[in-house]
C-alpha cells in the first residue's frame, strides 16, 4: 500500500518514514496542503495520512477536497489533543479514523491493517497460491510449509504479485509499490528482485510478459 504522509512537523515525519518503511509500506511525504493536493490528484497513493495543523492550509479544508475528487481515498487523520472539535468535524467529512497525538507505532500499524484490509490490498492475511503462502501480518512466506527467508523488497513484491494473482503488473506499477518518489533506484534492480525471488520460489511461479511486466498464476 503506497501511503502520503502529510505532516509539517519534520522529526515527526522522519520518524514515521522511517517506521512505516521497516513495516513494508511505501511511504511519501509532504509538509503542505499544496503538495498533498497535487498529489492526491495525480493519484500517487491508495491512502493518506493527514495532520490537520498544516502551514499553509487547515488540514480540514484538504480532506474536504480530497473528498470531492477522489471520494474513496483512506484518510487517516492525525491530530493534537485539543483538537477534540477537528476530529469530530474530520469524521463529519469522511475521515476513516483518526489518532490523537502522541500515539504509539503499533496504533497506527493497527489502524492502517484495518484501512488495507477494507481497501482489499490485504483481503486476508493470508494468501494462498500453489505451493506458496504470504503472511502479510507475520511479514512470512512458506513454500511447501517452510518458511522462506526473504529481503524487504522481495516480500513487497512478492506480496504485490500476489495480491494481484491473475493479472499482469507492469514494471512501472511494480518500481511504484517498491520504491518511494526520489529513491535511487538502478535501472535493472526489479530483475535483481524478481531473479532473487524465483530462486527461492517453485519453478515458474512468476511468469515474466517479456516487455510487459510480471504476474503469478491463481492456480
Ligand atoms: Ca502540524
Amino acid at each position: 500500500m503506497r501511503l502520503l504522509l502529510v505532516e509539517d512537523d519534520l522529526d515527526l515525519a522522519k520518524g514515521l518514514l522511517l517506521a512505516l518503511s521497516a513495516q513494508g509500506f511505501v511511504v511519501n511525504h509532504v509538509s503542505t496542503g499544496k503538495h498533498a493536493l497535487s498529489s492526491i490528484k495525480a493519484k500517487d497513493c491508495d491512502a493518506v495520512i493527514l495532520d490537520l495543523g498544516l502551514p499553509d492550509m487547515d488540514g480540514l479544508d484538504l480532506l474536504k477536497q480530497s473528498r470531492q475528487r477522489e471520494g474513496h481515498l483512506p484518510v487517516l487523520v492525525l491530530t493534537a489533543r485539543d483538537g477534540i472539535d477537528d476530529r469530530i468535524r474530520g469524521l463529519d467529512l469522511g475521515a476513516d479514523d483518526y489518532l490523537v497525538k502522541p500515539f504509539a507505532m503499533a496504533e497506527l500499524f493497527a489502524r492502517l491493517r484495518v484501512i488495507e484490509r477494507r481497501l482489499g490490498t490485504a483481503a486476508t492475511h493470508l494468501i494462498k497460491l500453489q505451493q506458496v503462502e504470504l503472511d502479510t501480518s507475520a511479514h512470512q512466506v512458506r513454500v511447501e510449509g517452510e518458511v522462506v527467508g526473504l529481503s524487504r523488497r522481495e516480500f513487497m513484491l512478492l506480496k504485490e504479485l500476489m495480491e494481484s494473482a491473475g493479472r499482469i503488473k507492469t514494471r512501472e506499477q511494480l518500481e511504484a509499490s517498491l520504491y518511494a518518489w526520489g529513491e535511487e533506484v538502478a535501472s535493472n534492480a526489479l530483475e535483481v528482485h524478481i531473479s532473487n525471488l524465483r530462486k527461492k520460489l517453485p519453478k515458474d511461479f512468476i511468469k515474466t510478459l517479456r516487455g510487459v511486466g510480471y504476474s503469478v498464476v491463481m492456480v
